[in-house]
């Protein structure tokens, strides 16, 4: 995909090279895909980039188990150790659809963010996170488009406000634009951001180009 090199060592991104994960996000583009396909290509592609982002990255214990031939140490995901998934609405909801059977014991806050359509500016309309959330917990925040970057900063800034650090959150994203990623790189140093694929333009209301057009429309025939 036709992202910058340069954005890409500012922020931490990683744009999963599986072949998988181009195929579903060239499914997003075409603008002939129906709402009910784009809606599960976004669930498979939030699968991939959830996979990716948490390899090497979720507690694990060790216990030992019988098999029905045999005894064998095994290595299970760590039910006390919270992972937390926080799909930002609406279209969030779609990326974010497979996160609760891939991962086993997570528990998932929604966050409805809109935003502007003349200033761009972000707005809360649904914060159902909690208040303060449990040590080194870790956060998958989900957010298909990082245009502007102004909704995606907000969330983090709410996370912030809540005892978060920043190495405690991944930000898992369809596409993103240099933009988004260079307002998270000065705003959290060190963020790290799985996506799908980085496209060069924003337009001047806010769009990604060539994107996929507006992921909430899309996904739910709206
Ligand atoms: N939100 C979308 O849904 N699409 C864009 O291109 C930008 C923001």
């Amino acid at each position: 995909m036709g992202g910058s090199n340069i954005q890409k060592e500012l922020t931490q991104v990683v744009e999963a090279p599986h072949p998988l994960i181009k195929h579903w996000v060239s499914v997003l583009r075409d603008e002939n895909t129906p709402s009910s396909i784009f809606r599960s290509a976004m669930a498979e592609l939030g699968r991939l980039l959830i996979y990716e982002a948490t390899r090497n990255w979720l507690p694990t214990i060790i216990r030992e188990v019988q098999s029905p031939v045999g005894v064998s140490m095994a290595e299970f995901i760590n039910p006390k150790e919270p992972i937390l998934v926080i799909p930002i609405l609406r279209a969030g909801l779609a990326l974010a659809e497979h996160a609760s059977s891939i991962l086993p014991c997570s528990r998932t806050y929604h966050l409805g963010m809109s935003r502007d359509e003349k200033t761009l500016l972000p707005s809360i309309y649904l914060n159902k996170l909690p208040d303060k959330f449990a040590e080194g917990a870790r956060i998958l925040l989900i957010d298909p488009m990082l245009a502007t970057g102004g909704t995606i900063v907000a969330a983090i800034d709410l996370l912030k406000d809540r005892g978060v650090d920043t190495t405690q959150i991944k930000v898992i994203s369809a596409i993103s634009s240099p933009p988004a990623l260079q307002k998270l790189k000065t705003n959290f140093p060190g963020l790290q951001v799985y996506t799908g694929a980085v496209d060069p333009i924003l337009n001047e209301k806010g769009y990604i180009v060539p994107g996929l057009g507006d992921a909430g429309d899309r996904s739910f025939g709206t």
